[in-house]
């Protein structure tokens, strides 16, 4: 097989590759599509999505392959994979990055932290830039820098007719607004330009566990914490069996406990001030908030979300932290029977709410705190866990329907049952303005293998 203009590489069923090349983050996606074209930059982007609308084949893209849904894989179509372009330059007196369409947050990292330097990303390091930015990109910086969309200064994209344009606040803003939150529906990104702010390289960051008994106490007392916490001061809420990392005392792993995950976008002794009362709160299993290097803090949870191992997720905003929407979660988020599930809170806030609405495409801004309940079992626990861990993650959401607050991450949405929850990731008014830009850019919706908008 060929493909005019790429100089990329072919993978086909025939490859030795192929069933590595086709795996994704969730293991539990298994699709065959006919071709992979792993591309080396955004010539071969545009010639292979040229030979894809001339062979009318459905297209996937592939970033870092970690959405949970597997939109990065199609069956029998062609897989356009970025993943071997992950190059990071980083400008550091104009401190900004160049960042390809297939890196993943640990290069970033790696690379502007160098500098002591970063943007906001996403809190698992082997998460690909490219999903999580153009869904809108949460992370412990957020409520001192912004989303990743608010830091993303420009964007080359490759279109549906395999044109190479630049998207910015002068060209094409219609797409650079929609690109900051629509998700992969308006072209395929070849690469990002960030902004960058001073963090670290040491930072004080991590955990402190508390045990699950404490539950109910420690999200009271969360509440009225985070609720007056500085911008500076991110922090992620996570509930479940306290996994088995080697930073984490052995007696404690597996045992349920509800952890509040810290990261102080300062100096280190401002930071120490930010969280003296949290470390005081009640009798902690274990107080692992120390100064720590930045980049190592964003890889520190990757071994306990595995490529490969199956995943199930549900998600929602949630219209705050009231005594009865803290009864839901203590009540649900222990009766998993995986104790590699888990759900984890993120607190927003900050920079994020003060970027007006209508800025980006990114719905929600005015939400405190979402959720994200994550079913997780090994391969081979799929009859034992699969249907068991579906089934708790949607009873917890169903718990939390009278608590929600409208809308929900997009890049939290799974598939199936997800599927019709779109346009209730971005309300009626952005997804309206999305499917005009979508119509303007890709009238057949030849992205549609995505959460999908469709031209409107
Ligand atoms: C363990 C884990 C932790 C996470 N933590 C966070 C977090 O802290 N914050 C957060 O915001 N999100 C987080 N997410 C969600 C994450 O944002 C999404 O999974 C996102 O889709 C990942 O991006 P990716 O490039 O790896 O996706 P992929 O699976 O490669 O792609 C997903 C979709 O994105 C689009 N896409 C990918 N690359 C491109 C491109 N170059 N051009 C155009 N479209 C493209 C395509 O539509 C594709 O179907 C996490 C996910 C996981 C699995």
């Amino acid at each position: 097989m060929k493909i005019n203009g790429f100089r990329g590489r072919l993978i086909t069923a025939d490859h030795a590759d192929y069933d590595t090349a086709r795996a994704v983050w969730n293991g539990a996606v298994d699709r065959r599509p006919r071709l992979i074209a792993r591309c080396g930059g955004s010539a071969d982007v545009a010639a292979a999505v040229r030979f894809a609308r001339d062979h009318d084949l459905e297209i996937a893209v592939r970033g870092g392959g970690h959405n949970v849904a597997g939109t990065a894989v199609c069956e029998d179509g062609i897989v356009i994979d970025l993943s071997a372009m992950r190059a990071v330059r980083v400008d550091p007196a104009g401190r900004t990055a160049r960042v390809q369409g297939g890196a993943l947050w640990g290069d970033v990292d790696h690379t502007t932290q160098a500098h002591a330097l970063a943007t906001t990303g996403g809190i698992v390091s082997h998460t690909g830039v490219a999903g999580l930015t153009l869904g809108g990109g949460i992370g412990f910086l957020m409520r001192a820098h912004g989303l990743t969309v608010d830091n993303l200064l420009a964007a080359e994209v490759v279109t549906a007719e395999g044109d190479v344009v630049r998207a910015s606040a002068d060209e094409h803003p219609d797409l650079f607004w929609a690109l900051r939150g629509g998700g992969g529906n308006f072209g395929v990104v070849s690469s990002f330009r960030f902004a960058l702010h001073p963090v670290g390289p040491t930072v004080l960051a991590g955990p402190i566990f508390w045990a699950a008994d404490d539950t109910t106490e420690v999200l009271r007392f969360y509440r009225d914490f985070a609720a007056e916490a500085p911008d500076e001061l991110g922090t992620v809420v996570r509930l479940g069996t306290v996994p088995p990392l080697p930073a984490i005392p052995a007696e404690l792993h597996w045992r349920p406990a509800v952890a509040v995950i810290c990261c102080y976008a300062g100096a280190v002794d401002d930071g120490e001030r930010a969280v003296r009362a949290l470390r005081r709160f009640g009798t902690p299993l274990v107080d692992l908030l120390a100064p720590t290097r930045y980049a190592a803090f964003q890889a520190a949870t990757d071994d306990t979300v595995l490529h490969g191992w199956h995943y199930y997720w549900k998600s929602t905003n949630l219209a705050g932290l009231s005594d009865d929407t803290i009864a839901v979660i203590t009540d649900h988020a222990y009766a998993a029977r995986s104790p590699r599930s888990y759900s984890a809170m993120f607190h927003m806030g900050g920079a994020v709410a003060r970027v007006p609405q209508d800025a980006t495409a990114y719905a929600g801004r005015e939400v405190a705190h979402n959720i994200i309940i994550d079913g997780v079992w090994l391969p081979a626990e799929s009859g034992k866990h699969a249907a068991a861990e579906t089934a708790w993650a949607r009873r917890f959401l169903q718990a939390l329907q009278p608590h929600r607050a409208t809308g929900v991450y997009v890049n939290f949405l799974d598939s199936d049952d997800d599927t019709g929850r779109v346009r209730e990731a971005y309300g009626d008014r952005t997804y309206r303005r999305l499917a005009e830009v979508k119509a303007k850019y890709d009238p057949d919706n030849a992205f549609h293998h995505n959460k999908n908008i469709g031209p409107g």
